[in-house]
């Protein structure tokens, strides 16, 4: 095997998404290869314990190593600027390897409000189970994460943009906090990838990806990862390898391939949900209109600042002249032809979510309309489809 060796270079993030990490068998091959094998053969008995006891690099079984996964880490390490990458089977475990992997019994968590429904699952209802607390707070007030600090505060974990209102949380700001009180932070970058936003850069800790979404791209396999320092992977990685939620060489390899494309793939999401989001701006039957790229976005100085641009996901609220704003929100959905209905985000294809019957449909409805997550809401995952196909979907239903 000959590595091409991308920390010795000084590439750019597009060339590190097409080069890092790759590293050729005695083939030659030119496209990395998927090595779908369980377990790695030993020269020898010697070999085999050596290896074992880690006195030889090397793979030994693919739940803990795999070089088509490796590969993957490389480059996305590479991409967001992190010491070690730690590939997960979905986004989701890789959550549960970082707070598995740092986190103890009577350790505490301040958590956005604003966070994927799954994770505040997880942290509630199985997390908790284990002796580890969290206490939720504003996505956009700083103060309130300085105010839930306790003397056990160990991680302070956020998404930005949220979703689906896209509010902004300021990474260095809440790291300058983190930091203060001697807790990690750890900021899900789902939404913007490291293509359109670095927290490590900002001060964040460690860094969590859902690959399913912008990393994949096409909606085709699961896949995750947890980023940082060669200090704080330690324990994630031993979680993984002993608990068993990797990622498989087979996923590996898609993902491998859509980090190739996925700057290119980026900037299209972002300029085609710009020019929607303007365009829905103009619409009559639509109220308001949540997209950072915006002026009329509340911290849009702060997106531009912190993200390249203002990402792929764009939500309005559906002006309800008759009837209920969810049969408003309801009546743009059904009219749709060729936007699929569906909760994914971060494919090709555009997909139109209604949050509050779906996604945040198991949240009371006070909780629910106090978060900002109307029924007359609609959130749209733009796809790369031509944007006047995307208007002329959208605006069957809107015009009826
Ligand atoms: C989808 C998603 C996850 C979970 O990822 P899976 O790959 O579905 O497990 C976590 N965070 C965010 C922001 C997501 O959108």
């Amino acid at each position: 095997m000959s590595e091409q060796n991308h920390q010795t270079e000084n590439w750019q993030p597009e060339t590190l998404a097409v080069r890092a990490g790759a590293v050729r068998s005695q083939f030659g091959e030119n496209s990395e290869a998927l090595f779908l094998t369980s377990s790695f053969v030993f020269d020898s008995a010697a070999q085999a314990a050596a290896r074992f006891i880690g006195e030889e690099p090397g793979n030994i079984y693919s739940r803990f190593t795999n070089p088509t996964v490796t590969m993957f880490e490389e480059r996305l390490a590479a991409l967001e600027g992190a010491e070690q990458c730690v590939a997960t089977a979905s986004g989701m475990s890789a959550i549960l390897a970082c707070v598995m992997g740092l986190l103890k019994a009577g350790d505490h968590i301040v958590a956005s409000r604003s966070i994927f429904g799954a994770t505040v699952n997880l942290f509630n209802n199985i997390i908790q189970k284990f002796g580890v607390e969290t206490t939720y707070v504003s996505a956009t007030d700083v103060s309130e994460w300085q105010a839930a600090v306790r003397p056990n505060t160990r991680l302070f974990f956020l998404e930005t943009p949220s979703n689906p209102l896209t509010e902004i949380s300021d990474i260095a700001a809440i790291a300058a906090v983190a930091k203060g009180c001697g807790a990690l932070l750890a900021v899900d970058n789902c939404f913007c990838t490291p293509i359109l936003q670095r927290p490590l850069e900002l001060g964040a800790d460690i860094v969590i990806q859902s690959a399913t979404k912008y990393i994949d791209g096409q909606g085709r396999v699961l896949g995750g990862a947890v980023l940082g320092s060669k200090k704080n992977m330690e324990g994630v990685y031993g979680f993984l390898r002993t608990a068993g939620p990797t990622l498989s060489a087979f996923n590996a390899w898609i993902l491998l391939k859509g980090l190739e494309t996925l700057k290119i793939r980026m900037d299209a999401h972002s300029a085609n949900a710009l020019e929607l989001a303007r365009w829905l701006e103009a619409q009559p039957n639509v109220a308001r209109v949540f997209y950072p790229g915006l002026a009329s976005h509340p911290q849009h100085e702060l997106a531009m600042r912190q993200q390249k641009t203002g990402g792929g996901i764009v939500s309005f609220e559906v002006a309800s002249s008759r009837g209920s704003a969810k049969e408003a929100a309801w009546r743009v959905i059904d009219n749709t032809r060729m936007i699929s209905i569906t909760a994914n985000l971060g494919d090709t294809k555009t997909t139109i979510t209604h949050p509050a019957s779906t996604t945040h449909g198991r949240i009371a409805p006070e909780a629910r309309a106090a978060a900002g997550i109307t029924d007359g809401l609609i959130r749209i995952a733009v796809g790369l489809e031509a944007v006047v196909d995307i208007q002329n979907d959208l605006a069957r239903g809107l015009n009826k």
